[in-house]
């Protein structure tokens, strides 16, 4: 299985930096896309990926990060070597993530033209096919969305997952954008089937009301939990700051083998 990051960035970071923390799969089926945000098609071109072989789009939670799908669904649709492909686009998401897309998306696509010159019957759905689910099977590969705490207005979460994608007996997590929880990490790091643990990390200090994880708390981890986290959401490594204790710091573009 390869994982190859789009960007490893946040949402504000210098495009010149980092890309949006979004992530490809290749699979016997086609491209599995785990989010896909302002930078995913420009990131897919770089590495040499069209966007007509996405089989399907995972979307973890609605930041502008995370699901700024319109120029992936664009290109699919009207770009193509011998004109418009006409390619609608598979999306899955936990059932409340996907009534967010579709109310975020719904007006974009309102009277959008299709192959008969004429609007799409369905607008959004004639282009977006979506499938809320917390589970689905893409190309022999099993992926699952698992609730993580990240957006709060004090009363509610605001709906966000992470991922993990199994197959035979590996898994891999792979937790999108995440606070910090101690004890689910400490739990799953030492879990002997997890090969790989995408965990979301920011440098900065951190601050009252965060919605991310900081590096000062992922230091706070036993060393041999610390060994099996590879730090995404970063934008990039501060001079000076030591990650030797990790696993890595995942880079854009950057490949791995699992
Ligand atoms: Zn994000
Ligand atoms: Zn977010």
């Amino acid at each position: 299985m390869r994982l190859t990051f789009l960007g490893t960035g946040d949402a504000f970071c210098d495009w010149r930096v980092n890309y949006n923390n979004n992530a490809v799969i290749e699979t016997a089926e086609g491209l599995v896309l785990l989010d896909c945000g302002l930078t995913a098609v420009q990131s897919m071109r770089e590495l040499g990926l069209s966007v007509h072989d996405v089989a399907a789009v995972l979307i973890t939670h609605v930041h502008a990060d995370h699901v700024t799908l319109a120029p992936l669904l664009l290109e699919r649709f009207y770009g193509g070597r011998a004109g418009p492909a006409f390619q609608p686009t598979r999306v899955y998401s936990p059932p409340d993530v996907m009534t967010d897309v579709r109310r975020c998306l719904g007006p974009l696509f309102a009277g959008i033209n299709g192959p008969e010159g004429g609007p799409v019957p369905g607008g959004l759905a004639g282009v977006l096919i979506g499938v809320p689910a917390h589970q689905v099977q893409v190309g022999g590969l099993r992926f699952r969305f698992f609730p993580v705490p990240h957006v709060s207005d004090g009363e509610r979460d605001k709906p966000a997952y992470g991922v993990e994608i199994a197959w035979g007996v590996r898994r891999v997590l792979y937790t999108s954008d995440t606070t910090f929880r101690r004890e689910w990490l400490v739990r799953v790091a030492r879990e002997p089937d997890v090969v790989a643990l995408f965990h979301d990390c920011t440098f900065s200090p951190c601050y009252p009301g965060t919605v991310h994880t900081h590096f000062d708390q992922l230091c706070t981890l036993p060393p041999d939990v610390q060994a099996r986290i590879t730090l995404m959401h970063h934008v990039a490594v501060p001079d000076g700051v030591d990650i030797r204790a990790f696993a890595g710091a995942a880079g854009r573009h950057q490949a791995f083998e699992l």
